[in-house]
């Protein structure tokens, strides 16, 4: 346990918020190009799916984190605790909040847990703290945090441009997916440096991506999965690739990496068939789940 921030006094009676965060995978990822300000332009389709982390917001003297996570901080580089610090400098509030986060997503594995966290703490402390922003302005302060985090506020599927934070609602397709994870961590940063300039590429296969989830037909979504980063990936961890051919040899109907990965994952006929991928699949070395996409918001209060 670590404190952080500054003391404050205690207002009003104390109140608890139990909030569920989840998961997104990249269905489609191409990089366009390079910015000037040092990110890559890329055009992406993001889906949320139900790995969720839980966290519990309860009114607190001063900003704290407690996990039980060995592999997240809990100090102020934590996203959770970082998305409390900066709603509160914004706001102009001295309220703390004790946050207690029950990490289920992988971490630095691809699926936006760090971003997730930071997005429910954003909905948990609007609530806690009565400031009654509105969704425009919480997605301001999200995307001071991370270019992932204005996603997990809007939920569902859509498509991200610029750097993954500008936003167009998808509708979303009732899938099953089967997550595959290596155990390995990797970094973004070391991702995106791997990739070259012919890696770059128009955005067609992403639009391709929303017009399949347009179709809703598993098949077509299946057809049109896509990641520029997982040639970077493949190139530096085997398991990427024997993971995929794993999924791809249990009766996966397409397979694709998320974000900067290693998390691989593949598209299942119906969600009995992702159970059945899964079992086939599972190896004590990887970390195996069965999901369903989500249509409605990433982050729930419970
Ligand atoms: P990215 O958004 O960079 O693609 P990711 O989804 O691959 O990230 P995360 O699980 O968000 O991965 O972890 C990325 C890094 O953020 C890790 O090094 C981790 O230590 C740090 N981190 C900070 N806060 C959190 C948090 N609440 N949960 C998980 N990781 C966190």
């Amino acid at each position: 346990m670590l404190w952080f921030g500054v003391l404050s006094k205690r207002s009003g009676k104390a109140r608890r918020l139990v909030l569920s965060a989840a998961a997104k995978v990249n269905l489609a990822l191409e990089v366009l190009g390079r910015r000037n300000d040092g990110y890559h332009e890329i055009a992406t389709v993001m889906q949320a799916v139900d790995l969720s982390d839980r966290l519990v917001l309860e009114d607190a003297d001063v900003l704290e984190l407690r996990t039980t996570a060995l592999d997240v901080p809990t100090d102020g580089t934590n996203l959770a605790l970082k998305a409390a610090a900066t709603l509160r400098e914004m706001a102009g509030s001295s309220r703390g909040t004790r946050i207690t986060l029950e990490k289920r997503i992988p971490v630095a594995a691809g699926l936006g847990g760090g971003s997730t966290d930071a997005a429910a703490v954003l909905v948990g402390l609007n609530r806690l703290w009565g400031l009654r922003w509105s969704g425009a302005r919480l997605a301001e302060v999200a995307v001071t945090l991370g270019m992932d985090v204005p996603f997990f506020l809007h939920g569902g599927a859509a498509l991200g441009t610029g750097r993954g934070e500008r936003l167009e609602s998808l509708p979303s397709c009732a899938l099953a997916l089967v997550l595959v994870n290596p155990r390995v961590a990797a970094s973004t940063a070391e991702i995106y440096g791997g990739v070259q300039p012919a890696m770059y590429s128009d955005g067609g296969r992403t639009r391709g991506m929303a017009a399949a989830l347009r179709s809703r037909q598993p098949s077509r979504v299946a057809a049109a999965l896509g990641n520029t980063l997982e040639r970077v990936a493949t190139s530096r961890y085997r398991e990427v690739e024997q993971m995929e051919a794993a999924l791809q040899a249990a009766g996966a109907l397409g397979t694709a990496m998320s974000g900067s990965g290693l998390t691989v994952f593949g598209v299942a006929r119906s969600f009995d068939h992702a159970r059945q991928i899964r079992a086939r699949v599972a190896r004590a070395r990887w970390a195996c789940w069965a999901v369903r996409t989500l249509r409605g918001p990433a982050i729930r209060v419970r």
